[in-house]
């Protein structure tokens, strides 16, 4: 394991809410969000972790997503009706955010028995 941290220590780059391997700058979704494609370490203050196809969600981050959803959820509920927008926009984060905690759950579990067969 540490063997393969140190050969990957380049590419991964562990946040609270994902790991982020680095591996390709032009799939990475904060680079392209930012306008710097070519750019050689991700822009983590830009991560979009949900939709970029570099990052990986685990158990550890499952609190983050969940708490994030809760969240989301409760925002979304506020909302008046006029703001068809913002709920709009709210709306995909909270489906975002449990579509993560899905994934991680299911992953956890790992695969049900109809997947198997
Ligand atoms: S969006 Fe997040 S996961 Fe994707 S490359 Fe950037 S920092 Fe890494």
């Amino acid at each position: 394991m540490l063997n393969l941290l140190t050969k990957r220590a380049k590419t991964l780059h562990i946040g609270p809410a994902n790991f982020c391997w680095f591996t390709d700058p032009s799939r990475a979704l904060c680079l392209k969000l930012a306008g710097t494609p070519t750019a050689d370490r991700p822009l983590v203050g830009m991560c979009d972790s949900a939709r970029c196809p570099q990052a990986t969600h685990h158990p550890c981050h499952r609190p983050v997503w969940a708490e994030h959803a809760e969240r989301t959820k409760t925002f979304l509920g506020d909302l008046g009706k006029t703001r068809r927008t913002e709920h709009a926009r709210l709306q995909r984060d909270y489906d975002r955010a449990l579509r993560v905690v899905a994934e991680i759950d299911a992953a956890a579990t790992g695969p049900s028995d109809e997947d198997s067969a």
